[in-house]
This record gives structure tokens, sequence and C-alpha cells, in this order.
């Protein structure tokens, strides 16, 4: 068996293959901008584009006109975010996101309270889940945005995304998801579950890095933006700059895969992860963290209680390649914000480990990481009973 075994399918996915071939062409014969519209280089590459929109549109029931090609989820995240509270500034300055969304929105939020914003943080419960009631609560006449994450890039958890959307849109406020860890990976439909707004990333769905979308709603209600990138004019004025032809190319054949095999995908990969997280939790003190029943299919968050983090994660590495529940966005160990914002408390967030299982993960692989992890967490355990 090849090593390192890649679990780390949240932080970003090898591009299939399938991907790569229909990419190739729009790097050299085809090579065209797509917004020259005087000689068929040009036609060629926004044919490509136009392909694209279609089928990235079609993964989440949107229409192709509704989607905005970014550089990735975080450029994505950024220009919803801002771009809704500078167009709704006569409305109101007030958001309402929750704790645990990804660093690209808490970042954003905090950015946006230096400018005048007013944001609402809602907390979670121990399954990561945020509270409805708390969610309705917390609309005022000042509110413009609710901006929910749809699955947990630590934890896999699922937020209740219908019900948030009907909300939403019972009080008249616009509902933003960051669907980058769900897009997919599970059934995503705009319409059905009320979203205006929503951003997702190729990398994360077997697609090129630095490749991304934004949905933007058009009819009831249609959702305008501004501008954070200003030039050409390209994507209706929303996000200006060349596109970048091969990536979106890729793109659409990475969401054209994902609708075609997403059941047999998540099928498989929920029976790999339940078999790993089953022969884990046999382990003495052990813990899934977040929600069990709301769960994106390939995820499993454990902590080990009673052994060291760094030696958990020094003992495994050589072999599995994973994220731990330690900061992995920088080299400070502070344990995980969306651990400690699910009550983990920071000794067991320390000894946690984010499993991320992908499309080619094999069940001998699982096998070969179960045996590794069992191993070396009773190691570490017959060296210090208790840290
Ligand atoms: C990966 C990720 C992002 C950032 O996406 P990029 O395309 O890498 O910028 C944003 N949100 C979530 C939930 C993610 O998992």
């Amino acid at each position: 068996m090849k090593l390192p075994i890649y679990l780390d399918h949240n932080a970003t996915t090898p591009c299939d293959p399938r991907v790569m071939e229909v990419m190739l062409p729009y790097f050299t014969e085809q090579f065209g901008n797509a917004a020259s519209r005087s000689h068929s280089f040009g036609w060629q590459a926004e044919e490509a584009v136009d392909y694209a929109r279609e089928q990235v549109a079609r993964l989440i029931g949107a229409e192709p006109k509704e989607i905005i090609f970014t550089s990735g989820a975080t450029e994505g995240d950024n220009l919803a975010l801002k771009g809704v509270f500078e167009m709704y500034a006569g409305k109101g300055n007030h958001i309402i996101t929750c704790v645990t969304e990804h660093k690209a929105v808490l970042d954003t939020c905090k950015h946006l309270e230096k400018l005048g914003g007013e944001v609402t943080y809602l907390p979670v419960n121990k399954e990561g889940l945020i509270d409805l009631q708390q969610l309705e609560a917390a609309i005022t006449p000042r509110t413009i945005l609710i901006a929910i994450m749809y699955a947990n890039n630590e934890t896999g958890t699922i937020q209740p995304v219908a019900e948030i959307g009907a909300l939403a849109k019972k009080h008249n406020v616009l509902f933003f998801t960051d669907a980058t860890q769900a897009v997919g990976k599970i059934p995503v439909d705009v319409i059905r579950d009320n979203i205006d707004l929503l951003t997702c990333s190729a990398h994360k769905m077997y697609g090129p890095k630095g490749v991304g979308a934004v949905y933007v709603r058009r009819k009831n209600p249609r959702v305008r933006l501004t501008a954070q990138m200003d030039g050409g004019g390209h994507e209706k004025g929303m996000r200006s700059g060349t596109l970048n032809v091969p990536g979106i190319a890729g793109f659409g054949k990475a969401a054209d895969i994902c609708r075609q095999q997403l059941e047999a995908d998540g099928q498989r990969m929920s029976n790999l992860r339940n078999r790993l997280e089953n022969a884990l939790l046999q382990l003495d003190a052990t813990y899934v963290n977040g929600s069990r029943i709301s769960r994106l299919p390939h995820v499993a968050n454990i902590s080990f209680n009673f052994v060291n983090g760094d030696g958990l994660m020094m003992g495994l590495n050589k072999e599995v390649a994973l994220s731990s529940g330690a900061a992995c966005t920088s080299a400070s160990m502070e344990p995980s914000y969306v651990l400690k914002a699910l009550g983990v408390e920071d000794s067991l967030a320390h000894s946690s480990l984010r499993f991320s299982i992908g499309r080619y993960t094999t069940e001998e692989q699982i096998d070969f990481v179960i045996a590794k992890v069992i191993s070396v967490v009773e190691e570490l355990r017959a060296m210090k009973p208790i840290s």
C-alpha cells in the first residue's frame, strides 16, 4: 500500500483525472480570453465557460445566470458578505452568523464590524447546531443578512438549512450559506432551501484549486451585490477579472461528475466512515465531535482522551495524512475554536483527529488506518496513563 494514506479531503481533494482531461486544451490550443468577442479563440473560451456555468448551476438547482465565478470560496464569502453589506446599507447594518463558521466568513464579519456593521454570532449546541428560536429572536428590522454555513469543515455537522431559509424568507432577510463542504457531497437545492446566496469551491469537490462560485439569486427576490473587484465588468459586473477558463471548465466537469456520482459516492464513503468510526470507538474514552445524525457522509471528528495531541499526530503522520483538533491554520497550537464552541475541553480538542474520506479511499486503506490509530493510542496511553 502506498503511504501516507490521505484522509484530509476537507482540506482539499485531488483533481479527478476526467477533470484534468477537460482542462488541458484550454491551456494550449484553446487559450482564448472568454471576453474576446471578435474571434473564434474568444468564442470557444466563452462557450467553455457557459457550459461550465450550466454544469455548476445544475448541481445546486440554480439557473446558469445566477452563477458568478470567483477564485474560490474565500473570495466568494468576501463578495457575498461585503457585497450585501454595501448594497443594502440603506436597509440596515446587522448580520447574523454563527461561531463555528469558516474564518473566511468570521474574519470578513470582523472587518465589517470595523466599518460600522453589527454582527450577532450565534452559539451552537454540543452537536454543533444552531438554535432556530435563537436565530429568529436575533432578527431585527436592521437585519440584512443571515450567514450560516451548510456543513462544518471540521465536524461535518449539517445545519438545518431549509428551516433557516424559511425563517429568512418569513422575515424578508437574505440568507447566505457557505456550502463549500456540502456541494458535491450531499444534495443541495437553492430553491428547496430558500437560499439567496451560496458559495462553493472546485478544489473541495475533485476540481482544481483557485476556482469557485457564488450563487446569486435572480428572482424572488432578485439579490444585488456591490462588486468588490472593479474592472472590465466581467461576471455581470459583480466580479471583474479575466476568467480562469481552464479552471472553470474543470470546475464544471467536477460538478457534473459529483452530480452523477453523488448518491453512490455518499453511500460508499459513509460505509467506510462508519467502519472507521465504529472500530475506533471500541477504544475507551473516545468520543465523536459534532452531530452523528445531521452529518456529511465522509467526515468523522474523534477525540481520544488521555493521549497527548502532539504524540498522536507524530505517531500517525508518516502513514496517515489528516488534520488535528489543534488550529490547522497557523503555527500556534490553539485548540480548534470550532471544537471549543461545541464545549469540548481544551485537552480533548488537542487530542482529536478529523478524518475526511474521499472518492478514491479504499476499504484496505481504512483498515490500515484503524489498526494504526489503535496502536498509537494504546501506546501513548501505556506510556502516560493520565495527561
Ligand atoms: C475550504 C473552505 C473555504 C475556503 O475555500 P477556498 O476555495 O480554499 O478559498 C471556505 N469555507 C469552507 C467551509 C471551506 O471548507
